[in-house]
């Protein structure tokens, strides 16, 4: 058997799943670079939920009475039988102490005394937290990985991976900007590469989650998990696009299909009701708050939404990835040597999922992974000589694609109707392939093309259900 600390693993992506994966393997012994799209610990949707939420939202069991088998229960209900066997259990778990030990590594501070209770539930389950001090949410733990000898990569985009026989033993990328390519072989690959609401224009997810998950699962034919499955929320229809904050939509008001409705009690209220009515396709206006006493009430003063003169309209934006790729309890995947965790992972949830419930996946997911990783090489035989690179096909003319993606994918966002799915698809699978290295530009677009393609084939598989 091998000794540990010779071993190499490469993680994909720098987000919560993947410096908590990084972090725990660099602690076992491990060697391992974390090659990332961009900013170390500010490229991915974590990095987001500071700068566009107004709270960072952790739901599990906080208070007397409640437990991991209601949780369950409650995520069952939700999932449909969507999720896969054996997760939503350790979700359920390990919600609780992952939540408090996740709020001391990130050094977060409580907003209120307690959870809140969020539309649906019948426990309060929602604690809304905010960085203790004024700093990127990942920097803890970006510090704690470099302490540890982490390299990084930023920069670089993963477009392919190195395969020896049927295993995973390495990646491809591109080194953004210099254009160049780079093999890095490796004992392991994790996948952290987050979720693929950027393959839709409008999303509250950055650039890079733009699905490489999918696209790398499909080149190297590792199985997925209902990868169409995905949730959206509502957002400024017009730029810039961001959440209505709790000021905005609690103490705004709002008109529904032409009716100006009650103040809602709390912001998950508003944003439910909200939701509810786009999906419909209902249209929804936020108005400037009523004047009371002859003044703006001073507590909506601080909104950028509210200070806007006239009606602002809202809609839906593709904001999390529910399905992704398949994984067992452990983060391995269908493909030996490849593991994924975090919202590149799909299975912890099925049909509709949890508020609050993103994080915790990532950070309990990526530290199982981590574990198995180090169990795993250690056990396993060196990996063959002979090794073949599997590559996300490159696009032709990858600036009209991003407009042709963008005009398929936009109406698609939230209701797929089976024909319109079909439509799409059909247009981007007659997209010829490239010929030559496409730059940055050109490996968004193809790993948008190839999710896309990859979310389409599923939707149009189970019938163009609703998302
Ligand atoms: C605005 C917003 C608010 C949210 N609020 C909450 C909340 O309050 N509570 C909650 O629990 N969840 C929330 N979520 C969801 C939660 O943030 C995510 O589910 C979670 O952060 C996902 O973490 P991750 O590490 O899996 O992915 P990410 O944080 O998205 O990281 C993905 C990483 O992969 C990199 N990457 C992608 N492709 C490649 C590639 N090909 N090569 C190299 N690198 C690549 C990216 O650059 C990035 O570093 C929110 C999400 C958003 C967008």
């Amino acid at each position: 058997m091998a000794q540990l600390g010779e071993f190499r693993v490469v993680v994909v992506g720098s987000g919560l799943a993947g410096l908590t994966c990084a972090r725990r393997l660099a602690e076992s012994g491990q060697r391992v670079t974390v090659v990332t799209a961009s900013r170390r610990g500010r490229d991915g949707a974590t990095h987001r939920v500071h700068g566009l939420a107004p709270w960072i939202l952790l739901s599990a069991p906080w208070v007397r009475g409640d437990s991991p088998r209601r949780f369950l229960d409650d995520l069952r209900q939700r999932s449909g039988g969507l999720a896969r066997p054996g997760l939503d259990e350790i979700f359920a778990e390990q919600a609780h102490p992952a939540a408090r030990t996740l709020v001391e590594e990130l050094d977060l501070q409580a907003l209120d005394e307690g959870p809140v209770l969020l539309p649906g539930d019948e426990m309060p389950r929602g604690r809304r937290f905010l960085p203790r001090q004024h700093r990127p949410l990942l920097e803890p733990l970006v510090r704690h990985c470099e302490g540890l000898g982490v390299v990084f990569r930023e920069r670089e985009v993963v477009v392919g991976l190195l395969m020896s026989r049927d295993r995973a033993s390495g990646v491809v990328t591109l080194r953004r900007g210099q254009g160049d390519r780079a093999v890095l072989p490796a004992d392991a690959v994790v996948l952290a590469c987050g979720g693929a609401g950027a393959i839709f224009p409008c999303s509250t997810s950055p650039r890079w989650c733009c699905g490489s998950g999918l696209a790398l699962a499909e080149v190297s034919g590792t199985r997925l998990h209902h990868p169409h499955l995905t949730q959206a929320l509502p957002v400024t229809a017009t730029p810039p696009l961001f959440f209505p904050t709790s000021a905005a939509l609690v103490n705004g008001r709002l008109r529904v299909g032409g009716i100006v409705q009650e103040r809602a009690a709390s912001l998950p209220e508003a944003t439910a009701m909200v939701a509810e009515a786009l999906r419909r396709g209902v249209t929804v206006e936020l108005l400037p708050p009523a004047v009371e006493n002859g003044s703006v009430p001073p507590r909506v003063k601080a909104s950028p939404a509210l200070r806007r003169p006239g009606a602002l309209p809202l809609r839906l934006a593709l904001h999390h990835s529910v399905g992704g790729v398949a994984i067992d309890a452990w983060g391995r995947t269908s493909t030996p040597g490849l593991y994924a965790c975090g919202e590149a992972a799909g299975g912890v949830q099925g049909g509709r999922r949890t508020m609050g419930t993103g994080l915790l996946e990532a950070f309990i997911f990526g530290q199982r992974a981590a574990a198995a990783v180090a169990r795993d090489v250690a056990r396993r035989a060196p990996a063959l000589a002979t090794i073949s690179e599997v590559l996300v096909a490159e696009p032709a003319d990858p600036a009209r694609l991003a407009g042709v993606l963008d005009r398929l994918l936009d109406p698609l966002t939230e209701i797929r109707p089976v024909e319109e799915v079909g439509h799409a698809l059909a247009e981007l699978e007659a997209w010829p392939r490239g010929t030559g290295a496409a730059g940055d530009e050109g490996a968004q677009v193809a790993l948008r093309l190839a999710a896309a393609r990859v979310m389409l084939r599923a939707a149009a598989a189970a019938g163009g259900e609703t998302a």
